[in-house]
């Protein structure tokens, strides 16, 4: 058990978790998804939180679990109702993995090695479910935990390595707790600027705080510069005020989601002429240049030039109500510029 990290970093003990646990009953985050002990709501947490702050999280959460309750309702829903449902939290992977995941089992397994078999769910997402909800000995490490521990051990070690170590079962007397208690001292008291160590509960134990280096640790990577593409992109309404939509396609960036027309993506910049020939037979007629569009990816930064248009033909597009379309955020920023249209 955990023989590896004891041959190669010092366990912090049963005091450390004493202290810990002790801090985390009184200081606890108060979040929705602490109020059940249900693994679905859990896993729902979880993949929410991928990427995203806790304050976007919890509307969609309390919206999610009131409009499916349990694994077997949203076995039932289309994924076009869960890809909507999802609309503007991003990373829209994760909202249909949790569609597949409820097509292929209706009960959440407790066993570590059983949930990495499911889809969207990776080593963290499992030790996060496996011990939050079912109380197994494994740490999650995410952005907080990774923090924490890099500071406690006065270690600079990347996430990745931390997570191979912490894949096997660690000597924690309370699982579930621990690892809240870490994320929330993670998340409210080893922050990543300024860490308030003196009202730290295990500062005691912290050999970055011992040798008054905790904002050393861990080491910050220089930013990768984010390649830049471009499109044009086009805002047609009918007389209803209906857009001109199709659905992208089921594999990819954004997949499934909707889209109005718009030139393929790359790092040249588009003359308009040379986009309408990319969208033709959509025939583009009235043009008015309406504005630009920049959207951050997690790898790529997009910038779109909008143009507002009429057409005589929608051809393999459709005439769809926005409100009842999945439109990404990137789509909604678009379409807002042609609102005047
Ligand atoms: Fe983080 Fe400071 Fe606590 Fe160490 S003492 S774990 S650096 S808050």
């Amino acid at each position: 058990m955990a023989s590896s990290l004891v041959t190669t970093l010092p366990w912090l003990g049963q005091d450390f978790e004493k202290n810990l646990l002790v801090w985390y009953d009184q200081c606890q985050r108060s979040l929705p998804w602490r109020q059940t002990k249900d693994p679905y709501g859990i896993m729902i947490s979880e993949f929410m939180l991928q990427q995203t702050t806790v304050a976007t999280v919890i509307p969609y959460f309390h919206n999610w679990i009131s409009r499916w309750p349990t694994l077997v309702s949203l076995s039932k829903a289309t994924l076009d109702e869960v890809l909507h449902t999802w609309q503007g939290l991003g990373y829209y992977t994760r909202a249909r993995n949790l569609w597949k995941l409820a097509q292929v089992t209706t009960e959440i397994p407790s066993n570590r090695n059983d949930l990495l078999k499911l889809p969207g769910i990776g080593p963290y997402t499992a030790s996060a479910i496996a011990s939050i909800a079912f109380n197994a000995p494994y740490i999650p490490v995410d952005g907080n935990i990774h923090r924490v521990f890099c500071r406690l051990w006065a270690k600079n070690m990347d996430k990745a390595e931390m997570m191979k170590l912490f894949t096997v079962p660690m000597p924690i007397a309370s699982p579930s707790k621990f690892t809240q208690a870490l994320m929330d001292l993670g998340a409210t008291i080893c922050k990543p600027k300024n860490p308030l160590c003196n009202q730290c509960p295990v500062s005691f134990h912290c050999q970055s705080f011992k040798n008054k280096t905790p904002e050393d640790y861990p080491k910050k990577m220089p930013k990768k510069e984010s390649p830049q593409h471009h499109t044009i992109a086009f805002v047609v309404r009918d007389s209803e005020g209906r857009l001109l939509l199709r659905r992208r396609p089921d594999q990819g960036l954004l997949a499934h989601l909707m889209e109005v027309p718009n030139a393929p993506w790359r790092e040249k910049v588009w003359a308009l002429s040379e986009a309408k020939s990319a969208l033709a037979p959509l025939a583009f007629k009235n043009l008015k240049p309406l504005g630009r569009v920049q959207h951050i990816f997690t790898h790529l930064k997009l910038i779109v030039d909008v143009y507002g248009a009429d057409i005589d033909h929608p051809h393999d597009y459709k005439w769809e109500s926005p409100e009842k379309s999945a439109l990404p955020t990137l789509m909604r920023k678009i379409i807002k510029k042609g609102t005047s249209i």
